[in-house]
């Protein structure tokens, strides 16, 4: 059965991406190299929103183990994902795009407030979208703000990047003989506890009818080709 083709899909890609070979932080020729496969879909037709993570920079539950108050913790990593989403917005627009950081927390010297009619609006009118501050709220991660703006934005499907090159049965990196599925079903994941996204993530795309399509998004070329049913990937449904 051939598929309907994406024509508006939600890329999540965690902050750790956007460190390239560094340790720490934001590395510049990183993001030009996602801007590039952004851009790429762009110029192939679909429309792209985008959720930048913003644990290369600070993740809550890291301030709460050491014994700060969670919610300034959580705030200080939703900081996180804004500033990943300005470096992505300022190298877009150094390579001629037009692209607009939305933010679920109000700051309007910097950018604008995220609102679900903005942001399809911007889609429509060929624009990238950088969502950025995840929910706006503590206690949660990037993966759920992604597949929030995803059902919000009427995406047709949330694009989960990834350090391998789909759902495995164990963690590949550890595991030889982990078996990797072409196709798993929101409820399989949820049962056999295999974590590609949080929970909570998972019940929005499931009970909201978005499929998760996860890929390596270390590979150049990956989501272009993932988005042509080409290359490696695991598309996780209902069914
Ligand atoms: N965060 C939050 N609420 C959200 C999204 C993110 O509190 O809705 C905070 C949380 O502290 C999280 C950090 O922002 O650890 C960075 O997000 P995440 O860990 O999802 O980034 P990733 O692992 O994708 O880089």
């Amino acid at each position: 059965m051939t598929r309907k083709p994406y024509t508006r899909i939600l890329l999540k890609v965690s902050g750790e991406v956007l460190m390239g070979e560094k340790p720490f932080g934001i590395d510049l020729e990183t993001v030009g190299r996602i801007a590039d496969e952004i851009i790429t879909c762009a110029d192939r037709g679909a429309q792209v929103a985008l959720v930048i993570g913003g644990g290369n920079i600070f993740r809550g539950l890291a301030g709460a183990a050491k014994g700060m108050d969670r919610v300034a913790a959580d705030h200080m990593g939703i900081m996180a994902t804004v500033m990943n989403a300005l470096a992505m917005q300022g190298v877009l627009k150094s390579k001629g795009r037009d692209a607009r950081v939305l933010s679920a927390i109000a700051m309007p010297t910097v950018c604008e407030t995220y609102s679900a009619s903005k942001g399809i609006h911007h889609l429509e009118a060929g624009r990238i979208v950088i969502c950025a501050a995840g929910t706006g709220l503590p206690f949660f991660t990037t993966d759920t703000g992604a597949a929030l703006r995803a059902c919000e934005l009427q995406c047709d499907a949330l694009f989960k990047g990834t350090s391998v090159d789909g759902v495995y049965s164990a963690d590949p990196k550890s595991d030889p003989s982990a078996k990797r599925f072409e196709h798993i079903t929101f409820s399989e994941i949820l049962s056999r506890d295999l974590r590609i996204m949080d929970p909570a993530a998972i019940a929005l795309a499931r009970d909201n009818g978005i499929p998760v399509v996860v890929f390596s998004i270390r590979t150049p070329g990956a989501v272009a080709d993932v988005l042509n049913g080409g290359g490696r990937f695991t598309t996780v449904t209902k069914d």
